[in-house]
């Protein structure tokens, strides 16, 4: 009976007679084990809820018997059925990616041997196609006579984790619309490969791109296009960059390489390093400019971006990285100024350029406190009759130690600076003002044209400062003409129609200045309430000799009547040129066959004298 009770499942028994002492010692220890078994099985659930919750599986590995014993979490951290919870080494291996098999097979192998604890971390390949990556630390168990038995390990998944760093790597290193390189990383590199050149000699080389009238693309395509327009231009440079015959061919006497970040806009920067000629730079310039040159497709339309670089060398150019890139950068406007499309190496002179570019904008600030500007006037006059119908207001700055400046020494400076908007302000004041005071002297009603430039346009309430003017002057809006160019009206037309509308409604009119220099679209130089063009001075330069210039002409003349407005020839010098203006109808002519752009007070005496010879008595 005490076999069969046994086998039936009983635990214990006891023999008769029952002494009371033993069996209440013998209960009290039944109850005693009994507890203990519940805490044995209570602290396993939660050993396994905590690995749940904490996404921490284990294993325990035998070595003799070369097998794995894994807890729920890592069995399923490792995508195996239930059946799978004790498996070989080697299904467990199979389990890892191949890229970083070998790595834990080395460590299993190390850990053995060294009899050490180790740390990993190593992707794993389910079988239900999902890929993580786990880390993995592991100890080994010794037996009494301190020799390994047996390996405990365990394994965290660390997938998102991973994910989370990467991401946050990419954004703090890496420009998200191209996925290139960005400023603070790029700095970090050119500080490397600095300090790299430094110790073994080498020359280094920033090519700082900058893409021609972005701005304008952006505006004129929109912003999806213009992103995509950047992607297409970051690929291209990618494959110089990338392209090792390229980089390897540029320099024979060491290793260039190079990298290519994106500093922000429509700026990026190329470096190469190990360079011992600085005119390799020049060559992978001279690359860049030939794969941007190439069109690139956007939704089945070409498009040609071209770029301006600025080239600067270590260690002749600068021994840091912000000087560096600054030196690239000026040496980049050079190349803008120099027409675009083109590479600068750095130089002192540009340098010095520069300053003299910074002291200007900071003495234009100074001209407008001070009063140092001053207008001129030229007369526009009929072509027919001669007769003075307005005068074009020009802006000439009379610096304390220059001299007088010519208006393309300063706007330009004025305009990237957003100078413009207050000096444009003050010549439409200025302007106004003198009309009235010429009236008041007892002129003929004569107009005053005024050049607005694209900023006043796009970047100032123009509609209310002419407002303002035309009311504290006290001049009829009929006086008044504006003056803007095609590039500037083209800018945002949506935007320029309200404006021009509003403008009219002062009664001033509007004329497109240097017309034919820039580009203009039919549709909306129909659409615009504009009253006149002025047919740019490089095409009557030349009228009577080249006869592409006398054909352009022709067809502005005739492209203005058939839009209903009137033509305006600038830079007539010569009386050629007014004979064959004249014959081909142009209203009227502005130029040096006229007058220069002369001082307010010579105006009247030049009336004067204009009208001298008309008069039959003085004959
Ligand atoms: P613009 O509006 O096309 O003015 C005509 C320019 O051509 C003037 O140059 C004038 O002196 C010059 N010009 C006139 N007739 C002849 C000629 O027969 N032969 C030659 N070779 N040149 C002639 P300026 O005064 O140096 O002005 C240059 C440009 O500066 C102007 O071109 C205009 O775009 C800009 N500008 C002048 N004043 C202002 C202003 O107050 N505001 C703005 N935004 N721009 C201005
Ligand atoms: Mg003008
Ligand atoms: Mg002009």
């Amino acid at each position: 009976s005490v076999h069969r009770s046994y086998e039936v499942g009983a635990t214990d028994f006891i023999t008769k007679p029952i002494n009371p002492a033993i069996l209440t010692h013998r209960v009290l220890y039944l109850l005693r084990a009994t507890v203990a078994l519940r805490v044995v099985r209570e602290s396993e659930d939660r050993l396994a809820r905590v690995q749940r919750a904490a996404r921490i599986g284990s294993w325990d590995w035998d070595i003799q018997a070369d097998v794995l014993q894994l807890s729920e979490e890592a069995r399923q951290m490792f995508g195996l059925a239930p059946e799978e919870a004790v498996i070989a080494r080697e299904r467990f291996l199979d389990l890892v990616n191949p890229a970083d098999r070998n790595k834990v097979a080395t460590a299993f192998a190390d850990a053995v041997h060294y009899d050490e604890a180790y740390s990993i971390s190593y992707r794993v390949s389910r079988s239900d196609g999902r890929e993580c990556v786990v880390q993995e630390l592991a100890e080994p168990v010794v037996d009494d006579s301190g020799k390994p038995v047996r390996f405990c390990g365990t394994v965290k998944d660390v997938t998102e984790r991973e994910k989370a760093e990467t991401q946050i790597r990419m954004l703090a290193y890496y420009d998200a619309l191209t996925g290139l390189p960005n400023r603070q990383q790029f700095r970090e590199q050119a500080g490397q490969a600095v300090t790299a050149a430094r110790r073994v000699g080498t020359k280094m080389a920033l090519i700082y791109l900058d893409l021609d009238h972005f701005k304008r693309i952006n505006d004129t395509l929109g912003h999806t296009q213009g992103d995509m327009l950047l992607r297409g231009v970051s690929k291209a440079l990618t494959s110089i960059v990338r392209g090792t015959d390229i980089v390897a061919k540029v320099d024979v006497e060491t290793s260039v390489s190079s990298s290519l970040a994106r500093l922000g806009g429509d700026e990026f920067t190329i470096m190469l390093t190990g360079l011992s000629r600085s005119e390799s730079a020049a060559r992978v310039a001279n690359r860049i400019k030939e794969a941007l040159s190439r069109p690139l497709k956007l939704d089945d339309r070409e498009y040609v971006v071209t770029g301006s670089m600025g080239i600067a060398i270590y260690p002749d150019d600068g021994e840091d990285v912000d000087i560096l890139l600054r030196n690239a950068d000026i040496a980049m406007y050079a190349a803008k100024e120099e027409g675009r499309n083109t590479y600068r190496f750095f130089s002192e002179e540009m340098n010095a350029r520069m300053l003299e570019r910074l002291a200007l904008e900071s003495d234009l600030r100074r001209a407008l406190e001070r009063d140092e500007l001053v207008l001129h006037f030229q007369p526009l006059v009929e072509a027919l009759t001669g007769k003075i119908v307005a005068l074009e207001a020009l802006v000439r700055w009379q610096h304390p130690q220059r001299g007088l400046l010519p208006p393309l020494d300063f706007i330009g400076i004025a305009e990237e600076t957003g100078l413009i908007i207050p000096l444009g302000e003050w010549v439409m004041r200025a302007a106004c003002g003198q009309a009235v005071a010429w009236r008041e002297a007892g002129f003929a009603p004569m107009r005053v044209s005024v050049n607005v430039s694209s900023r006043q346009l796009t970047q100032s309430d123009l509609v209310t400062t002419v407002k303002q003017v035309l009311d504290a002057t006290r001049l009829a809006g009929e006086y008044l003409e504006l003056e803007l160019t095609e590039s500037s009206l083209m800018t945002d037309v949506e935007a320029t129609t309200q404006t021009l509308w509003g403008l009219k409604e002062t009664g001033l009119s509007l004329s497109v200045d240097d017309f034919g220099t820039g580009y203009s679209s039919m549709n909306y130089l129909k659409r615009f309430p504009l009253d006149a063009l002025k047919i740019d001075r490089s095409f009557v330069q030349d009228l009577t000799v080249d006869a592409n210039d006398a054909a352009i002409t022709k067809a502005v003349i005739a492209l203005a009547k058939a839009l209903d407005l009137s033509t305006v020839a600038e830079g007539v010098e010569e009386e050629d040129q007014l004979e064959f203006l004249v014959d081909q109808g142009c209203d009227l002519i502005q130029g040096f066959l006229i007058s220069r752009p002369i001082p307010a007070e010579e105006i009247g005496p030049f009336i004067e004298s204009r009208a001298l010879p008309e008069k039959p008595s003085s004959a």
